[in-house]
């Protein structure tokens, strides 16, 4: 059976209340408790038009810490700087893979630091784009007490470079045939009809707290037929 995990990116100040307001209004019906990915400093431009939410960090993101929501640390700014795939190649953006490490080292620093002064104490990572390389995963174990990676798209958690992966495979709702599966949504971008088969599959389908799972578990052969599978569709 597969276990099932909703990942929500892009939270920060700057975002589509109404949108975010509806997805925690829908997880809470089920009792779902979703895996957050929150921006520390937002200075993406595509998220520049939306009003700021001056009650964001106190007392949003505390309610979510409350209801026992896992926060992810997810970037820094959300600028891309490169464009590398770096280990999980699945857009050739960056805000931190191809950067040297001492710079991504800094980023992650001030990122984490910034968290941990809201309250927040991360102990899973996200990059912008999914994309990062062995310098980040060097900066989080130098600079953070993070040892979690939400991304790559295997069958099952895996352990590599001292990080558990939680595998994250998909952008949408459906059935696969995966032991664990994270899909990621972008609130602030979805439509209704996004939101009404979110809910179908809710309703269909066992989706679960998302944890932080532990595991000795390294890459199988299928794990990585399954990247590479992966990672040629998405880029030739
Ligand atoms: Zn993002």
């Amino acid at each position: 059976m597969t276990t099932y995990f909703i990942r929500l990116d892009d939270a920060c100040p700057k975002r589509d209340i109404r949108k975010w307001d509806q997805m925690e209004i829908l997880l809470d019906k089920y009792h779902i408790k979703p895996l957050v990915g929150i921006i520390p400093s937002c200075e993406d431009p595509q998220m520049e038009h939306y009003p700021e939410d001056k009650a964001f960090w106190s007392p949003r993101v505390s309610a979510w810490q409350a209801k026992g929501w896992t926060l992810a640390l997810h970037g820094f700014e959300h600028c891309y700087f490169t464009q590398e795939g770096g280990i999980n190649p699945v857009n050739k953006r960056s805000e931190f893979a191809g950067l040297p490490y001492n710079e991504q080292a800094r980023k992650i620093r001030h990122g984490y630091a910034l968290l941990k002064q809201y309250g927040i104490n991360p102990q899973i990572f996200f990059a912008p784009a999914h994309t990062f390389d062995d310098n980040t995963l060097k900066a989080l174990q130098s600079e953070t007490s993070i040892r979690f990676i939400s991304d790559t798209p295997t069958n099952d958690v895996y352990v590599r470079n001292g990080f558990t992966f939680i595998p994250q495979q998909a952008g949408a709702v459906r059935s696969l045939p995966f032991k664990v599966v994270t899909f990621c949504y972008h609130p602030n971008t979805m439509q209704s009809t996004d939101f009404d088969k979110l809910e179908n599959f809710i309703k269909t389908h066992t989706v679960s707290d998302f944890r932080l799972i532990t595991t000795e578990r390294r890459l199988s052969l299928y794990d990585k037929l399954l990247m590479k599978l992966y990672y040629w569709r998405h880029h030739g």
